[in-house]
């Protein structure tokens, strides 16, 4: 059947704007006419992570055998296409690591990765086409990265597969993706099930409190504190960044420059110009040139402390959480107390409501701004939204007070923040749970009808962290069944 307008005009718009992930191919169906039909980079992961290949006979391109063992987590963030899949390959002992995906064997180079660190843990470049293999995908180090095609080596024709596959529905919805836990868990009594998940809840809880214990001992509570808040602002991808930058200008030095400490944080976190800033917008002009002012006359004395370029990740970042809009968080919060500690801490003791401290926080800047020398938003938005805020309760202000409490003796402190903790009601659901829910519930709207608290949800994650992402055999040694049939066999009576 001849492709509709709208089918001419995506493709043609898409090989324009996508070339390398959008590719329509035109194959032979089954009454052997030839047909156009789009086959992209979704398809591909797709057929990676049901597995629809020649298991037993896979080649690599440079002509060695090679066993899959795992496919992977498939990624939903930024960064390769898989996490920790595992492959064997030729001779060589088997690896964890890494799966990107293409169409072609040069979209590896197309996209950027050979210059890029977050595909330096690679371990397989999977590509769709044979035309053009020849091409050997490198990290960012050099390496060579070993590549498979598998256009000969589908488990069933192009064709067949573009048919049998349904995109909308992967990865969270395509049926079978399940671990070997799910039965043993269904099988499990609600209430059991409850209490092993709050259980898992507490233990996360309780690695955080460790943590934070450690930071205290080493800088004291504030400073422990600000690296934990300024670590939550660098949500997922710049977490690292902002802990580093917390670290190399620790929150006493900024509480003696209150007033330049906009332009000290911008400044040693590299996003200030090191010429005169230009801009076309008179108010993103006017703010870089008044941060830059006060840069360019300390910079010197803080030269040592300038964050690399790398060390952000700008990539595949949501306007509103833009590094340099979070930065501007950080600073809105520093600026409006520099008792902040001790006002979050009183919220806990006095049943305040200590998401508020971090959600009615205000910019003139920032609130109108996604980046520093962007154009003016009309409509002002939050810098910090509730959600998130009480993703920072949970994460960082309970298990901080709890430790800080714990350091200071304070036993009722320390039972009031483990109560709040366990008092969360579910936060909106993350990517992470999405996925461990995928796996360790034979179907992710069982997970819902489980899961009612953050403590919960905690503990899912920590599941899926000490037992999924240990896991090398694709469940096939994974001792979480058995952790499950121990929590519900009766304790030997003493
Ligand atoms: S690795 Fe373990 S915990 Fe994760 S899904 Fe498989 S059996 Fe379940």
């Amino acid at each position: 059947m001849a492709l509709t307008r709208y089918g001419e005009l995506r493709n043609q718009l898409m090989r324009q704007n996508f070339p390398n992930v959008f590719a329509p191919a035109v194959l032979r169906d089954a009454d052997s006419n030839y047909v156009p039909i789009p086959i992209s980079e979704r398809l591909v992961q797709c057929i990676w992570y049901d597995q629809r290949l020649k298991l037993d006979a896979l080649q690599t391109t440079d002509g060695r055998p090679m066993r899959i063992i795992f496919q992977g987590w498939w990624n939903l963030e930024a960064g390769p296409d898989f996490r920790h899949a595992t492959v064997q390959i030729g001779d060589d002992a088997e690896r964890t690591g890494d799966i990107e995906l293409h169409l072609r064997a040069e979209d590896w180079n197309h996209h950027g990765h050979e210059h890029d660190a977050h595909f330096n843990d690679v371990i397989l470049h999977v590509v769709l086409w044979e035309a053009g293999s020849q091409h050997v995908p490198r990290t960012r180090a050099g390496q060579i990265i070993p590549q498979i095609v598998i256009q000969h080596q589908l488990d069933t024709a192009l064709e067949q597969l573009y048919d049998e596959i349904d995109l909308d529905s992967y990865p969270h919805n395509a049926g079978n993706h399940h671990g070997q836990c799910a039965q043993v868990l269904r099988a499990l009594p609600t209430g059991s099930l409850a209490a092993m998940l709050d259980a898992a809840g507490d233990e996360r809880f309780a690695a955080k409190v460790r943590r934070f214990t450690r930071w205290i001992h080493r800088g004291g509570p504030e400073q422990a504190f600000y690296e934990g808040w300024m670590e939550a602002l660098g949500y997922k991808g710049n977490k690292l960044a902002f802990r580093t930058l917390a670290r190399r200008v620790p929150l006493a030095e900024l509480n003696d420059q209150r007033s330049q400490l906009a332009s000290i944080l911008f400044g040693v976190a590299n996003f200030l110009p090191t010429g005169v800033p230009q801009s076309r917008d008179s108010a993103a002009a006017r703010y870089v040139k008044r941060l830059w002012n006060t840069w360019w006359k300390l910079r010197p004395d803080f030269e040592a402390r300038i964050l690399s370029p790398e060390t952000w990740r700008f990539g595949g970042v949501r306007p509103a959480n833009h590094p340099h809009r979070r930065l501007g968080a950080a600073v809105a919060l520093l600026k409006k107390d520099p008792h902040f500690m001790e006002k979050v801490v009183g919220a806990i003791q006095s049943g305040g409501d200590p998401a508020k401290l971090f959600s009615e926080i205000r910019d003139d800047y920032w609130n109108h701004h996604f980046t520093l020398g962007s154009k003016t938003q009309s409509r002002a938005s939050e810098l910090i939204g509730e959600n998130r805020a009480r993703e920072i309760v949970a994460n960082i202000v309970l298990p901080f007070v709890a430790a800080y409490a714990e350091n200071d003796g304070d036993r009722k402190l320390h039972e009031t923040a483990k109560a709040r903790y366990a008092g969360l009601p579910a936060a909106p659901s993350n990517s992470i749970i999405r996925l461990a829910s995928c796996q360790l519930f034979e179907q992710p709207s069982s997970a819902r009808r489980y899961i009612k608290t953050t403590r919960q949800q905690q503990g899912l994650m920590q599941i899926f962290q000490d037992f999924c992402l240990n896991d090398k055999s694709a469940c096939r040694q994974c001792q979480f069944p058995d952790l499950v049939r121990h929590w519900t066999a009766p304790q030997p009576e003493s």
